[in-house]
């Protein structure tokens, strides 16, 4: 006999409806404890759908079996919120699939859990075949679909048990994140004030975190990147002050963070929720006696140009060493920005602070499509009678970690401008100095070296100013800001106020 609206189900008695119940009971502790452990709202959403469900269709076979009348709509709820709970949690197990996986991946060590999980999807599928096949009002074929249904879900309900309580999840029921495997290493120095919870005597280390969902946040300090939430684990990498991280999951002392498309985890310590605001305060002018710098006559070469130019020249005057007339330069890695883009950008700048100081400049280049070579820039920096030249450069590097700035400066013993190494180490100095203080920028300190074509024709003190690291993250969006610009500008221009009041 078919349920329908006039018709009363025949034999629907309190003990069948009871029946009726045991799976739903079973499958909502299921439901329970795997939502617990895997604490995703999508799949404890579904389960508590299906389980509300079911339970709803248990009322109404009792109220069916005790009044002898059907009470239409409690029925067909069933055929709208158990399929809609059972996608959710599919959808979820398919988002969730590494987790899902990592509950039950050790479950072939567990030969009972195994035959029970088989038993619960043979179960599963017997009872869709016989609620397709058979007549749902029937009272038989409630009984057999019924009682498949309860034996089903209660082996699941035993496996899931099994797992969890011998210890394939442990620690705090949290799940277990795909780690890369932890590598020796040696003498790390560690900076952070986290916890070690690491244990020595395990061979094989595990990592518990619990996962979050996913928000960002940003680093209070420059900190270590690591592979695992370990003060003894190996750094990936360094990440800056004031960087921007996608926390993705906890630990005891530690956060799983995404940077650069990498996980790995950093001390709780040194994250903050709330964005940095004033990235950097805004640099002043030096107070400098001012007839000692008007006047002066300040060359500003910035670096590089639209197209390199391969075609070589000599390094210095009368070398044999031939070297490229100019380079294309380097490229912001995460603003896309080329060099000589940002070179003349601060070049301008520091033209317009220059000249607001009273000093005289001479401009190398103001546009991009220019084709002038290392030597010839000196060269005009040497025909303006410049008192000193400074030239603007951004640095590259394989390792992204590495930020900061440094000058350049030639030796006292370069073969081709000796007389102006110590000058031009003491501009660097100034420069490098100023520049750091006023932007923040890891100082590097001055690199003296023997090899740059635009020093070695220098014929007045000269500094090469290495802003910052184009392939670094951090240093790349800093010199893109307006306001850091115009910091960089204006410790550059301290540095040269410093060196001719000095
Ligand atoms: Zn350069």
């Amino acid at each position: 006999m078919k349920v329908t609206k006039d018709t009363v189900p025949e034999g629907f008695s309190i003990q069948m409806a009871l029946v009726d119940l045991l799976p739903v009971l079973f499958y909502g502790i299921v439901n329970i404890l795997l939502g617990y452990i895997l604490r995703d709202p999508l799949f404890i959403t579904g389960g508590a759908i299906c389980t509300i469900s079911g339970t709803i269709k248990v009322i109404w076979k009792m109220i069916v079996a005790v009044k002898q009348r059907n009470v239409w709509p409690m029925f067909l709820q069933m055929r709208i919120f158990m399929p809609l709970g059972f996608v959710m949690i599919i959808i979820s197990i398919i988002l969730n699939r590494g987790a899902f996986a990592e509950f039950f991946g050790n479950i072939m060590n567990y030969p009972l859990c195994l035959g029970l999980l088989i038993a619960w999807v043979i179960g599963m599928i017997a009872m869709t075949v016989c609620a397709i096949k058979l007549d749902n009002a029937d009272v038989k074929s409630n009984w057999i679909e019924q009682s498949i249904n309860a034996v089903a879900q209660l082996m699941l309900l035993i496996c899931v048990i099994v797992i969890m309580t011998t210890g394939a999840m442990k620690a705090d029921e949290a799940v277990e994140i795909q780690e890369p495997r932890q590598e020796e290493t040696t003498s790390i120095v560690d900076d952070s004030k986290a916890d070690d919870d690491s244990k020595a005597d395990d061979a094989e280390p595990e990592t518990i975190v619990n996962p979050v969902e996913e928000y960002n946040a940003w680093t209070t300090d420059r900190v270590n990147f690591r592979k695992l939430p370990s003060a003894d684990a190996e750094v990936i990498s360094k990440i800056n002050a004031r960087e921007e991280v996608t926390v993705t999951g906890e630990t005891d002392g530690w956060l799983q963070v995404r940077y650069n498309n990498e996980i790995g985890f950093v001390s709780r310590d040194y994250i903050s929720t709330e964005e940095p605001t004033a990235a950097y305060g805004q640099a002043q002018p030096l107070v400098v006696d001012r007839s000692k710098t008007t006047g002066r006559i300040v060359c500003i070469d910035a670096g590089h140009q639209r197209y390199g130019s391969s075609a070589t020249e000599p390094n210095g005057p009368g070398s044999g060493t031939m070297k490229a007339r100019v380079t294309g330069g380097t490229t912001g890695r995460t603003t896309g920005v080329p060099e000589y883009q940002l070179t003349l950008d601060i070049a301008l700048k520091l033209q317009a602070e220059l000249e607001a100081r009273g000093y005289t400049v001479v401009m190398t280049r103001t546009t991009h499509d220019v084709d002038i070579s290392n030597m010839e820039r000196a060269t005009v920096a040497n025909n303006a009678g410049a008192d000193i030249t400074i030239r603007i450069h951004a640095n590259g590097s394989e390792n992204t970690g590495i930020s900061g700035a440094l000058t350049m400066a030639p030796s006292e013993s370069n073969p081709y401008c000796a007389y102006i190494a110590n000058e031009s180490q003491y501009l660097s100095r100034c420069v490098i100095d100023q520049y750091c203080a006023a932007t923040g920028m890891a100082n590097q300190g001055v690199s003296i070296t023997d090899t740059m074509t635009g020093i070695n024709w220098c014929q007045m003190p000269v500094t090469i100013i290495e802003m910052g690291y184009m392939t670094n993250p951090s240093d790349d969006v800093n010199m893109q800001d307006p306001n850091y610009q115009n910091n960089m500008v204006i410790g550059i221009a301290n540095g040269i106020d410093a060196f001719f009041s000095s």
